[in-house]
């Protein structure tokens, strides 16, 4: 059966013998295994691994309170640093990447400079050498925001393991999910006992939460198929987009406050019989992006970001930039009702989403201001048949020529 409708992201589809209990690696061993990282801590979302994170250097560094972030990410990064009570400094992105701008990186940095978070956006490698150079000047700390990026690697090192801490999502559509999860590393032992101890505390059990949990992820598993994914996302994303609410539609818009408890027994078992399929679908996507990424790279005035010649991305999506705002508007006008998965990242620069407003500083961030208005996304999901990506393939070319 042919799919209605190709999910923006390639997702891992669960499978009904990932409800029952198999004699299988735990996920976190399953995990630090695939990933060759230390002790790992599994959280209820990148966010609370993310505000774990933060809590523990925290501790440490008691005067500083700043939080350096790229100003192009996701907006809950910039909702857990103020629930924390901490303060963010967005910091503008270098013309044509996704990375922080080192001379910017290197002025947001200073001595009240808790940490800084280099953010592997669309599964690629972030500059991290400048995210590690910048923090070490002013003593302060690196997160990675890997948190679209399990399974990349940097000259065959998983990321996420050079900074200080570093957090994956496992979120329904980043790729491996137990409907909402996280994965927390630290580098030194001492700072992941503190994490470990922190989240005892901060996200203790609760059955309400792990029941409503269990729910969606049973829903996540009946839906994440071809014949039925219409249903799980598209329409609804496509109400919205015709009410101009692009933040509604991408998911954007999030409540103040971040859910934090502990994952259920049930749900690490079945991410630990997922586990076992991610390798394989990291490996088809790998495969997928580089046939895909040579295609759009004969399209005249399309970029596509891609990674280093020792690099490897994760491609849960393919990530492009069109010359100009009103050629990707009209290639997404054109592509959304093919229902082949074209959508966009975050809908805005961080200081451009009204409802941030008192959460995050007004700072001019033009680089990522455009980056927002000129990028768009296309699915790598296996669903999407060949001719299907030759279909949006001439619907770019007609764009780009305006
Ligand atoms: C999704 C995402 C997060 C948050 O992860 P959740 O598991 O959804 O809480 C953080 N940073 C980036 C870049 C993300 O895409």
């Amino acid at each position: 059966m042919y799919p209605r409708e190709i999910p923006p992201t390639a997702g891992l589809p669960l499978r009904a013998g990932d409800l029952l209990p198999r004699a299988v690696p735990s996920l976190l061993e399953a995990m630090a295994a695939q990933l060759q990282s230390p002790e790992l801590l599994l959280t209820c979302s990148g966010t609370a691994a993310f505000s774990i994170a933060l809590a523990a250097l925290r501790e440490r560094a008691p005067t500083r309170d700043v939080v350096v972030v790229p100003a192009y990410t996701c907006p809950l990064i910039a909702i857990a640093v103020h629930r924390l009570g901490l303060r963010l400094r967005v910091c503008d992105l270098a013309p044509d990447t996704f990375d922080m701008d080192r001379a910017a990186l290197d002025a947001s940095c200073r001595e009240d400079t808790l940490a800084v978070v280099p953010t592997h956006l669309a599964g690629l490698v972030a500059d991290t050498d400048g995210a590690l150079r910048a923090a070490s000047r002013c003593g302060a700390a690196v997160i990675e925001d890997a948190a679209q990026a399990l399974g990349a690697r940097e000259s065959g090192r998983s990321v996420g393991l050079r900074g200080d801490a570093g957090f994956f999502s496992l979120a329904a559509g980043k790729g491996l999910s137990i409907f909402e999860g996280g994965l927390l590393v630290a580098r030194d032992p001492g700072l992941q006992a503190s994490m470990e101890r922190i989240a005892g505390t901060l996200a203790p059990r609760s059955f309400a939460w792990e029941l409503r949990r269990s729910a969606e992820v049973l829903g996540l598993a009946a839906l994440y198929r071809p014949a039925l994914f219409a249903f799980a996302h598209g329409n609804a994303m496509r109400a919205a987009i015709r009410h101009g609410d692009w933040e509604w539609a991408l998911g954007d818009v999030f409540p103040a406050d971040i859910p934090m408890h502990a994952v259920g027994r049930w749900r690490r078992m079945l991410g630990a019989n997922a586990a076992r399929r991610w390798p394989a679908l990291l490996a088809q996507r790998r495969a997928l992006a580089r046939t895909r990424c040579a295609r759009l790279a004969r399209l005249q005035g399309l970029q596509v970001f891609g990674t280093g010649p020792d690099d490897e991305a994760s491609w849960p999506f393919l990530l492009l930039r069109m010359p100009d705002r009103h050629r990707r508007d009209q290639a997404l006008a054109r592509l959304l009702p093919l229902r082949l998965g074209a959508s966009r990242l975050f809908a805005h620069a961080l200081p451009d989403y009204a409802y941030l407003a008192g959460r995050v500083p007004r700072t001019p961030t033009p680089h990522a201001t455009d980056f927002a208005e000129r990028t768009l996304t296309l699915s790598n999901s296996p669903w999407l048949r060949e001719d299907q990506f030759e279909t949006i393939c001439n619907v770019l070319e007609r764009s780009l020529q305006g």
